[in-house]
């Protein structure tokens, strides 16, 4: 069965493309077929877009927080209703295993939504402050651009919050992965939303991104995605001085101290560095362990990654899915050439398809020990089940390896003493630090340092970059 969705969603309606669009096809990445076909627009679909949101700014800018969070509360319920048909759009687009989809994908979804209102209903909008009063006010109309890897998640993380703050939006999800915003649409459609309030444009990055980015209607820009687009959307966008949220890569590292539990250490990080196929921006991509402690890591890392159960994302059991395209799969080929060729040790997996998956995009789970800190795999982000182990000598050099990228978005660290992890946490050039956790709390504030992004996401934080400051002075009414 395919699923075509031709159509954009401006003004409270799916309305046909400005004429001229192409097709493009989505495919499934485990069986390499067609499952459905989107638009791509260009610049008279985003205008059309901008001016409704222009246009429901003002009514919808000025609406009281109760009826924004009732909004956001229709909004949720229409996501719940939709739950199984979005996580089935997911694993279709992207390959992510069915119940991994389902439970963390999707289920996700309906997360933020109530995150966002328990973040509303503490927020001060306005407050005194000496002789003036202060009032935080919606931006305007928001730009939002996704990539694949969480099609609905990174969606939601800023149209809820934008929607919370009282702006108005114009989406464009990947255009490799569309089908789920395009359940989203749907259940927006099925609120009282006011029209012109969330409008969806799908189409690439040249064409419908660019036009985001560069249009003088448009007040914010927030994206998710690679480093290169994120650099090209800053230069479009400062052409008209708009504010610039970037969500960009990763390559964390996770430090595994000679007093933590060796063998769970390494069995976590493993699971967590290939969930998603390896296609999660802040996964834990480079291990760093103690050089005493190399051999047995290495041991646990062949036995977790030989016994993950590769295969048919349809399928409940499924662990690990495809990765997304051939492209990604033909980079990923790449890069495990890349570490063999640099001498570092190939503990698991290889080059080639997994035995009894040629056709689909499956990569076979691939480790590598002793990595150099320098090596290509050990400093370009890879984006799938791909994961270098380092070794290092005292914590003083760990802390010097996991600093050494121009990536900042998490740092795990494993110990017994929560003491010396956390003066080491304090070290971490990263917007997150995990100690002994990989619980991804969506309450609290998500982004990057360095060249993994600006801004960040969820939480107080997550709201106030949809706002502007104003400073009232000599009236306190
Ligand atoms: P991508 O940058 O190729 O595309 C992301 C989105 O940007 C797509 O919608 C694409 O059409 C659009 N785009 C591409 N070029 C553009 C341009 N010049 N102007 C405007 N829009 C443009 O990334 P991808 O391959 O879809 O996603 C993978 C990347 O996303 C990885 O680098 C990953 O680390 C990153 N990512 C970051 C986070 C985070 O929160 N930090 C989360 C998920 C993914």
């Amino acid at each position: 069965m395919t699923t075509d969705r031709l159509s954009f969603y401006i003004d409270g309606a799916w309305r046909a493309p400005a004429p001229g669009a192409l097709r493009l096809a989505v495919e499934n990445p485990a069986t390499e077929r067609s499952v459905g076909a989107i638009s791509l627009g260009g610049a008279a679909d985003v205008d059309a877009a901008v001016r409704a949101a222009r246009q429901a700014f003002g009514s919808y800018s000025r609406s009281p927080v109760a009826q924004r969070i009732a909004w956001l509360e229709e909004i949720g319920a229409q996501i719940e209703a939709r739950l199984p048909e979005m996580a089935r759009a997911i694993s279709l687009e992207m390959g992510a295993p069915i119940t991994f989809a389902r439970e963390v994908q999707a289920g996700n979804a309906l997360a933020h939504v109530q995150e966002v209102i328990g973040v509303l209903r503490g927020y001060a909008f306005e407050h005194p402050l000496k002789q003036a009063r202060i009032l935080h006010e919606p931006i305007g109309v928001c730009g939002l651009i996704t990539a694949w890897n969480w099609p609905v998640i990174l969606i939601m993380t800023k149209l809820v919050y934008a929607l919370g703050a009282g702006c108005t939006v114009v989406l464009k999800p990947s255009e490799i992965a569309p089908l789920s915003a395009a359940v989203l649409a749907d259940a927006i459609d099925a609120t009282s939303l006011p029209e012109g309030v969330f409008n969806l444009v799908n189409g690439d990055g040249a064409g419908v991104g660019r036009a985001i980015s560069a249009h003088p209607g448009v007040d914010l820009v927030s994206f998710t995605g690679s480093t290169r687009a994120g650099i090209d959307i800053s230069k479009t966008a400062a052409d008209t001085v708009k504010r610039v949220l970037l969500e960009l890569g990763g390559k964390s590292a996770n430090i595994i101290l000679p007093d933590a539990d060796l063998r769970s250490a390494v069995d976590l990080g493993i699971r967590r560095a290939f969930a998603n196929s390896g296609q999660s921006c802040q996964a834990p991509t480079r291990m760093l362990v103690h050089e005493s402690q190399m051999a047995e890591a290495v041991d646990v890392a062949r036995e977790v990654a030989a016994g993950l159960r590769l295969g048919d994302p349809s399928r409940q059991e499924t662990e690990m899915g495809p990765v997304v395209s051939r492209r990604q799969y033909e980079r990923i080929q790449s890069m495990i050439e890349s570490g063999i060729a640099s001498g570092a040790r190939l503990v698991a997996g290889g080059p080639g398809k997994p035995e009894g998956l040629e056709t689909g995009h499956y990569v076979r789970p691939t480790v590598f020990a002793r990595v150099d800190p320098g090596a290509s795999i050990a400093q370009d982000e890879i984006f799938g089940p791909v994961l270098p182990i380092i070794p290092y000598r005292d914590d003083e050099e760990a802390v010097e390896i996991a600093n050494g990228t121009i990536y900042g978005l998490a740092s795990y660290i494993h110990s017994g003493d929560e003491a010396r992890a956390m003066a080491l946490g304090r070290r971490m050039q990263s917007g997150r630090v995990y100690i002994n956790t990989y619980t991804h709390d969506l309450s609290v504030p998500f982004g990057g340092y360095k060249q993994s992004g600006n801004g960040r996401e969820q939480g107080v934080p997550g709201l106030e970059e949809y706002l502007e400051v104003k400073t009232v002075l000599g009236c306190r009414a």
